[in-house]
């Protein structure tokens, strides 16, 4: 099975092939990134429209560095949503026409199914998973209680943690996406300021990042008005720290309350160092399989929605030329039937 896979959901263009759901044949990725830096985050017209100038050359790129002849794929995948609309529906017009043109199936692909599906591409998964899903804009703890199987047992109820890490960086005057630069100051630094945990009720597999921001820009400016400098490294450390101890304390507890298997960490904040390493060592201590997939399939690329879309090419659930994009596409509404 070769599925040619795009995702243009955000501010990446994506194309790739796929063999079997984890071989990649080829994954091509064009970021926006410092095209967007200039306004501070992705402004979703100008991300359309680069979407529309790359998007031909990357699928017949793909295809090329493939090997392998258009006419011998045996279906294209694209992501429908979560996401941008107007950027999401220049990979799925090109996908349609592509699907269309050639007589292959169509399959539509959660945004966030490719996430977690991102860890297949180097390893098996065993089930009962819980994965942890960590981007710019999600933050879920999802159970997967068979292939196939999306169950969201918590969410963020404001701010995702990627966004949370952009904001706190922007106030420390980091430039857009700044959680990189928070993850190194953090790493950095020798002291802590000391920030709320947001744990919310007892047994909640929920989140909330908001508090901990307002805190954060609070602290910011109590410094700047005492006219203190050499603050940042202590706030950054202090804000990772708080939500670190929060993401793994609930990550830790989900695997045990539903005798899950493996944990699946995923998404773009998954490259960040502080919380591999706590996320490594608590599972270690607490005899947990944990999966992070190398930092290319972290952040937002095709390959992992052609490992997701995989699962629906086995289930034979294939979507019509109506595939529209949804901005607020369901994770649990996309499950492969049982
Ligand atoms: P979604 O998948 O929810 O639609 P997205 O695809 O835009 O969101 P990703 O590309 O998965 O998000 O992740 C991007 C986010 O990851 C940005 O907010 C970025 O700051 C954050 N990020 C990347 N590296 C790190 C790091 N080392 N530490 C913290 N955050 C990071
Ligand atoms: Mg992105
Ligand atoms: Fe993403």
């Amino acid at each position: 099975c070769y599925i040619l896979a795009v995702e243009t959901s955000c501010d990446e263009t994506s194309a790739a092939v796929i063999k079997n759901g984890t071989e990649i044949l080829s994954n091509l990725i064009a970021s926006q990134i410092e095209t967007h830096r200039a306004f501070g985050g992705v402004v979703p017209e100008v991300a359309s429209r680069k979407h529309v100038e790359s998007i031909t050359l990357m699928l017949e790129e793909a295809v090329r560095q493939a090997g392998i002849p258009p006419e011998r794929l045996s279906a294209i995948a694209v992501t429908e949503g979560p996401g941008l609309v107007g950027a999401l529906l220049v990979g799925i017009m090109a996908a349609k026409s592509l699907a269309f043109a050639l007589g292959k199936p169509l399959i539509g692909v959660h945004h966030i199914a490719g996430h977690i599906f991102a860890n297949r591409l180097v390893q098996e998964v065993l089930y009962p998973s819980m994965a942890l899903v960590v981007s710019g804009g999600h933050t879920e703890l999802v159970l997967m209680e068979r292939e196939g199987s999306f169950e969201v047992l918590g969410q963020t109820r404001d701010d995702a943690v990627g966004e949370a890490y952009d904001k706190v960086a922007r106030s420390l005057g980091f430039p857009y996406p700044g959680g990189p630069f928070v993850d190194k100051l953090a790493g950095e630094a020798t002291e802590a300021e000391n920030l709320p945990r947001a744990w919310l009720e007892p047994g909640s597999y929920d989140f909330s990042l908001s508090g901990l921001k307002s805190a954060v820009l609070n602290a910011v400016n109590q410094h700047k008005m005492r006219g203190e400098d050499g603050y940042q490294p202590a706030i950054a450390r202090g804000f990772q720290e708080s939500v670190i101890e929060v993401l793994v304390e609930k990550a830790i507890r989900a695997v045990r309350a539903t005798g899950s298997r493996q944990l699946l960490l995923c998404g773009g904040v998954a490259a960040n160092r502080g919380l591999r390493t706590a996320l490594s060592e608590r599972c270690e201590k607490e005899n947990i399989l944990l999966s992070i997939p190398p930092l290319t399939y972290c952040t937002d690329n095709a390959a992992m929605i052609g490992a997701a879309a995989y699962l629906k090419w086995k289930s034979g659930e294939f979507s019509t030329l109506e595939l529209k994009a949804e901005a607020s596409l369901s994770l649990e509404d996309w499950s492969v039937k049982a």
